[in-house]
């Protein structure tokens, strides 16, 4: 298993912890599993330095107040594993332009700023993502829908230079679990919540004030009727509130559907509120917990290295003499 999540704000959101975190903690117990802060892929859009280190050491104290636990998986920043860049530009090297620009997540992000202040780094961090899987030999990468076509692009590059040069890598499969796979903007439930797209209004952002996100979940964005049920296309609004319940309260949607029967949607919000305050409060606590002791912190984190870079350089090597690179002598 291998995943990673940008520090690009000091808080995760709901969407990050039900598609993509909840699930590293569960395969932790079962599989080899590396999880990583991916530093190198939050500067593709600008970061200020002071506030970019901040968001790291926060994001990694959320992943262990999670539930991931460092003997169980090894957890890292990327940028102290510089095999990632360097597998990295092997891959930018072996991927096709008009296939990189094909990215549905590049065009969206692009065509909101505009390609000037657009980076290229943002436009083949796809790449280094790739470079970020195949390190590993991952056999899944346990993301939310929006990754999918990126993993597929990793299929495509490993094949590819399994092909070109010799059997190297694993061809990873990515792993979504459908009911928490897209998580919407409680304001705008087209949208997938995003760290960097979301109105604060329509983030749930998990260090806020459990407050402050329960008046949220009661002003989300529905829709002029007042029956509870399940309509993922002409009642998105609902549907994503059914669907958060379900994954954090662990019924079903069909359940909870006849559990607010003859109730309007203010009873669902309001349940909601609480089973996610109930939540997130002890989340908050162990995470301030491993803010308050850096030195344990960097503990964690050089060890995470250590292993990271064991595997990783192990695969670069590999690579660099199928290539053709001259060794160093
Ligand atoms: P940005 O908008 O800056 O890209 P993000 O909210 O997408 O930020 P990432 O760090 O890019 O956060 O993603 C971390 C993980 O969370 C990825 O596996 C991603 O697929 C997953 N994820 C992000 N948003 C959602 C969402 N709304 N629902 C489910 N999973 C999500
Ligand atoms: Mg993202």
């Amino acid at each position: 298993m291998l995943s990673g999540i940008q520090p690009t704000s000091g808080s995760f959101h709901l969407g990050n912890y039900l598609g993509a975190v909840r699930q590293w903690v569960d395969l932790q117990e079962q599989n080899d599993a590396f999880y990583m802060v991916v530093d190198l892929h939050a500067i593709t859009v600008e970061q200020d330095p002071a506030t970019l280190r901040e968001n790291t050491r926060v994001s990694v104290a959320q992943l262990l107040g999670a539930g991931l636990d460092p003997e169980r998986c090894t957890l890292f920043v990327q940028s102290h594993v510089p095999e990632h860049a360097q597998l990295g530009w092997v891959m930018n090297c072996l991927t096709g332009f008009g296939e990189a620009a094909r990215m549905t997540q590049f065009k969206d992000k692009s065509s909101k700023q505009g390609t000037d202040r657009t980076s290229v780094g943002l436009f083949t961090y796809p790449i280094l993502q790739i470079a970020d899987i195949l390190l590993y030999q991952a056999d899944a990468v346990p993301v939310g829908e929006d990754q999918r076509q990126h993993v597929e692009l990793t299929r495509d590059l490993a094949e590819r230079f399994n092909t070109r040069y010799a059997p190297t890598f694993t061809v990873p499969k990515p792993y979504i679990l459908k009911a928490t796979a897209k998580i919407q903007d409680l304001q705008d439930p087209s949208a997938k919540m995003s760290k960097s797209a979301s109105s604060p209004k329509g983030l749930v952002s998990l260090l806020d004030d459990p407050k402050v996100s329960a008046k949220k979940f009661k002003s989300a964005v529905t829709d002029t009727d007042t029956v509870v049920t399940y309509d993922e296309e002409n009642k998105v609004g609902v549907s994503n509130l059914l669907r958060i319940h379900s994954a954090l309260s662990g019924q079903s949607v069909e359940q909870l559907v006849a559990h607010f029967e003859g109730k309007m949607y203010g009873a669902l919000k309001t349940e909601l509120a609480e089973l996610f305050t109930e939540w997130v409060l002890p989340f908050q606590e162990r995470t301030k917990t491993y803010l308050d002791d850096p030195a344990e912190l960097d503990r964690v984190l050089g060890l995470g290295a250590e292993k990271a870079r064991e595997v990783a350089s192990r695969t670069l090597a590999t690579v660099y003499d199928r290539i053709g690179f001259l060794a160093p002598k």
